[in-house]
């Protein structure tokens, strides 16, 4: 790291003091907005292998202008209460931009979770998620988390589980946590959220060729090339769906054993296998690989694609990177300072608060169907089906009087007569969701002659959402 390179926690500080100086608020509401609210720090003791241990936890709330807050609980060794204080804050903005009606949350464990047997980690979650709900900082009307880094449905679920033992009574307990597994009321999607989302953001950015232009790119997705840092739960799915569906060439991927390249694009379903099978990328076969995987960060693609962790693109490395367009899935991956010079080199970056905000949209559907205590679709998929149906018999029966000899493809018949499942609703929730909040970010990036950049655009608008929500109720 480059001395001068501020924490990640300044890093957002400074990206929030930009767009509020083009602001028109007053220095005391932009004071307010920007401070966290509150960090609880607790340290707790598990009896583990014949010893005790002590953890420590943190959950930041930042602005509870909505609640519940939201945001996801990391597990991680370099945990600290900076780090969450930065990601609390993101959450409030992220929430904002997407209209997702939450404040801002995070929290963190100081853990290496490799370094436990499942278990262990079950009483080391359920000893910290006793310790949140006992503050009612995990609780279905005030503060909800969610999987980050290192937890996942299984930590969830042991979460939702603790609550519900000690709110024997609370009909609304499943709300108290999301990214839940089916089985504890979780909902379809929300595993694949995130990178859905960062296949979405990126659609709906190449559907303006304006925006596209700006990037010193042409033409559509398709044929793309990218590089993916990070195949865990965000990179993962977006590296196979903008594969699979998109036309999008993964020439690179970096994961904490090194790099793959392969100009012919790699195959994401068989590297996961690999990964799976070996712990890491390196003797993939039809790949070259790249020890020191960072590098690829450096090489030459259309869109660099960090979804790992934050930080990863700064000071010692911006002036190198040749992408004309990054996404940034993770959250905070370059830093304030690289910011500063890609911009400057005209490099286009999607915003996190923006880019990876699919996860926290479909945790919204899912509080939402926890709250309604229903699947969403149920009352309505047999009746469009209902009615669909009654349209192309109408059609055949139309086309039999009058002997005109019409016939539906079958394929068509059988697509459109099948009414929308609670996955086919939540990826269109989640599709409406990124292509609206795209938009009022490009209006500012386009509508104003002091904005040059999305982040700043992105920045404006939730701030000014915020702002409003203050102005609206009080403090
Ligand atoms: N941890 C995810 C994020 O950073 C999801 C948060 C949530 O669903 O509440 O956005």
């Amino acid at each position: 790291m480059n001395v001068n390179e501020p924490s990640f926690r300044d890093s957002v500080d400074m990206m929030f003091d930009r767009a509020v100086a083009v602001m028109d608020l007053s220095p005391g509401l932009k004071q307010k907005i920007k401070v966290c609210n509150s960090t609880y720090t607790v340290r707790f003791g598990v009896r583990l292998r014949g010893a005790i241990h002590t953890f420590t936890g943190y959950r930041s709330v930042h602005s509870e202008h909505m609640e519940p807050v939201k945001g996801g609980i990391r597990y991680a060794i370099n945990v600290n209460q900076d780090e969450v204080e930065a990601l609390a804050a993101l959450m409030t903005y992220k929430c904002a931009l997407v209209e997702t009606p939450f404040g801002g949350s995070k929290g963190g464990l100081c853990i290496d979770p490799r370094q436990y047997e499942e278990h262990e980690l079950e009483q080391i979650t359920r000893r910290f998620a006793y310790e949140l709900i006992k503050r009612d900082l995990i609780n279905p009307a005030q503060n909800v988390p969610a999987p980050d880094m290192g937890t996942g449905e299984r930590e969830m679920a042991w979460i939702v589980d603790q609550y519900a033992r000690m709110n024997t009574t609370d009909i609304n307990a499943r709300a108290c946590v999301t990214g839940k597994p089916l089985n504890s009321g979780g909902i379809h999607g929300r595993v694949e959220a995130t990178g859905r989302g960062v296949q979405y953001a990126l659609r709906e950015f190449f559907r303006h060729p304006e925006d596209v232009a700006a990037a010193r790119l042409t033409g559509s997705l398709a044929g793309k090339r990218a590089i993916v840092q990070g195949l865990g739960n965000v990179g993962s799915h977006a590296a196979r769906f903008l594969s699979a569906e998109d036309g999008v060439t993964v020439t690179g991927i970096i994961e904490r054993d090194g790099g793959l390249w392969s100009e012919a694009g790699l195959n994401i379903p068989d590297v996961l296998d690999w990964m799976k099978a070996h712990g890491g990328v390196q003797g993939f076969p039809g790949a070259t690989y790249v020890p020191d995987g960072a590098s690829l960060l450096e090489a030459e693609c259309d869109i660099l694609i960090p979804a790992a962790m934050e930080g990863v693109i700064n000071l010692t490395n911006a002036d190198r990177i040749r992408a004309p367009l990054i996404i940034e899935a993770a959250n905070g991956p370059v830093t304030a300072g690289a910011d500063a010079i890609l911009r400057k080199k005209g490099v286009v970056i999607i915003p996190d608060m923006y880019a990876n905000a699919g996860g926290v949209t479909v945790s919204y559907f899912e509080w939402v169907k926890n709250l309604s205590h229903i699947r969403f679709g149920r009352m309505q998929r047999r009746a469009e089906e209902a009615r669909h149906r009654l349209l192309v018999e109408e059609l055949e029966t139309l086309s039999a009087d009058q002997g005109l000899g019409w016939t539906l493809n079958a394929d068509f018949k059988d697509r459109y007569l099948r009414g929308s499942d609670e996955l086919e609703l939540v990826r269109s929730g989640l599709d409406d969701t990124m292509r609206i909040a795209y938009q009022s970010m490009r209006e500012v990036w386009h509508g104003r002659n002091d904005v040059d950049d999305l982040r700043m655009a992105a920045y404006i608008v939730a701030i000014g959402r915020v702002a409003a929500s203050y102005r609206a109720k009080g403090l």
